[in-house]
């Protein structure tokens, strides 16, 4: 995959004109970091959800599912820290006006060392070919462990005075680093600040009686809060899980990157309870479910990478990202947080309720431990999306542009095109269509050479086109073309679902 502006350029203007993806309002302008998904996108985005919750839900005996409130009762973000504590740190250019994240302006330094680093190994591992050995270069290789020692340093400053809330060491490391503005170089900075990200509402009619309401930033505290009414009467038994789906909303400082950060997305979280004390078992279980699930959809292993954090958000006692090589590197798709009992705690100090678990086994009450999965939905698409959009020049020398969604997660899983639009083949299509329909989305398309109809069709990302000839009339068999491959066979018209049915077998992924 393209590592760069131009892929990314390219997947924006591709998700416009094929209705996956549309700017919020746009006839308006647009709204800053919102967004509106099209008829194509709305389907990724319901064959996404679903790839997750099947194997969240329906593959885990004990894991369940939640359907919580956007709004919750205010006193829920005191508890859970999001009132006092969910801040970002910002910076100001002022030359440039334009205001970024200084946690990732620093980041974004460190990863540079980083790369610089990979460059070396990656120069040396060429001019060793098969007796190169890597672990050595790495231990000894002067440059390299200048890199190294360098970008350790930098994130591990920045994670203290980030925990001190030391803002003024955050500008001084910037400063000392010489960062500048990445758009225009200027590096005249303003202090650094904390901006709190909860987007504020009001329940009520009259302004003296209502009352101050967030929009859900997260939608694990609508699971926490649930705990006892889903343990109880779904008679859970620790270690056991709660899913849910649904929007949320941050009023983020920087959201210059499409989809990949925006103020309304949705989260897929599950929050798995545990035993105290049980809780790194299950955090290592569900790292590698999770990214088991990723590595299912054959996007590509190298593609994928852990990053274990440094900086501790205040509730997790150990954290790591599954971080995507998106067009723009390697960045965030997913977090595995052990969270410990602080979400549960906290909610028993402010409520005064009592939210344990009796553990018949132990003969004993505790509070559980919490390992949570959380994934944004709209960053998934985006891994999918450009990862799946690609240029492929033919052997002729002509190319074409083709979307290799895997197929399960396809929009649209077959088109059926009569040859011509004539001799009885668009009635034949349509009663193709009457009879796929029923188990999938299917579309119809009869303007336009062949030809140039299966071009839109790959551009579109539907895996198979099903041609209606001549021949069709006489023997009932139909021309069934792969988007991936391009190839063509002649099959019976009985047995087009079949073959669909195969390409999109939930376990066959899965497994
Ligand atoms: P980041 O560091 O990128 O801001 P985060 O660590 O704050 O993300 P979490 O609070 O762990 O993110 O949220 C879990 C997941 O929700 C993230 O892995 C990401 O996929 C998604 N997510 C978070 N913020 C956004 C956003 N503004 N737009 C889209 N998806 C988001």
């Amino acid at each position: 995959m393209a590592n760069n502006e131009d892929q990314f350029k390219k997947v924006i203007s591709h998700a416009k004109e094929y209705g996956y993806i549309f700017a919020s309002s746009e006839i308006y302008d647009g709204l800053s970091a919102v967004y509106d998904y099209g008829q194509n996108g709305v389907e990724l985005k319901k064959n996404i959800r679903e790839y997750w919750w099947k194997s969240m839900v329906n593959m885990h005996q004990n894991i369940v599912g939640i359907d919580a409130a956007i709004l919750m009762h205010p006193t829920t973000w005191k508890a859970s820290g999001h009132v006092d504590a969910f801040n970002d740190p910002l910076i100001d250019n002022k030359d440039s006006k334009k205001r970024y994240r200084a946690d990732v302006l620093i980041e974004d330094y460190a990863e540079k060392l980083h790369q610089k680093a990979e460059k070396e190994i990656e120069k040396a591992r060429k001019r060793f070919g098969d007796s190169f050995d890597e672990a050595q270069f790495v231990a000894t290789n002067e440059r390299v462990i200048r890199y190294k020692t360098e970008q350790r340093e930098v994130l591990e400053r920045m994670a203290r005075s980030l925990e001190t809330e030391n803002l003024a060491d955050v500008k001084a490391l910037i400063e000392e680093l010489g960062i500048a503005d990445p758009d225009t170089g200027s590096k005249n900075w303003t202090d650094v600040r904390q901006f709190n990200l909860m987007f504020g509402t009001k329940l009520g009619a009259s302004a003296d009686s209502a009352m101050d309401l967030y929009l859900r930033p997260e939608t694990a505290q609508g699971i926490f809060v649930n705990f006892l009414n889903v343990q109880k009467s779904g008679r859970m038994k620790i270690p056991f899980g709660i899913a849910q789906t649904g929007k949320a909303f941050r009023n983020e400082i920087v959201a210059r990157q499409f989809i990949f950060r925006m103020r309304e997305f949705e989260q897929m979280e599950m929050q798995f309870f545990v035993r105290p004390g049980e809780e790194m078992k299950w955090y290592n279980y569900w790292k590698e479910t999770r990214l088991h699930w990723h590595l299912s959809l054959g996007m590509g292993e190298e593609n994928y990478r852990f990053h274990d954090h440094e900086k501790l958000a205040h509730y997790a006692n150990a954290a790591a990202d599954i971080e995507f090589n998106f067009p723009f590197g390697f960045k965030e798709l997913e977090g595995i947080h052990s969270r410990t009992d602080f979400d549960l705690k906290a909610h028993e100090e402010f409520s005064g309720k009592k939210l344990q678990f009796f553990d018949h086994e132990l003969n004993k009450n505790y509070t559980p431990y919490v390992v949570e999965t959380s994934i944004g939905l709209d960053r998934m698409f985006l891994a999918v999306m450009s990862n799946a959009l690609q240029e492929e020049t033919l052997e002729d020398g002509s190319s074409r542009t083709v979307l290799k969604i895997p197929s399960i997660l396809a929009p649209v899983k077959a088109a059926v095109l009569p040859l011509v639009k004539k001799d009885g083949l668009p009635e034949i299509a349509q009663t193709i269509i009457d009879d796929l329909q029923w188990d999938y989305n299917v579309s119809y398309d009869e303007k336009d050479a062949v030809g140039r109809r299966y071009r839109r069709q790959d551009a579109a990302g539907t895996p198979f086109c099903i041609t209606v000839d001549h021949q069709t009339k006489e023997d009932n068999t139909v021309t069934i073309r792969y988007r991936d491959t391009m190839e063509q066979e002649r099959i019976g018209i009985s047995e087009v679902s079949e073959k669909i049915k195969e390409s999109i077998s939930f376990k066959i992924w899965l497994k």
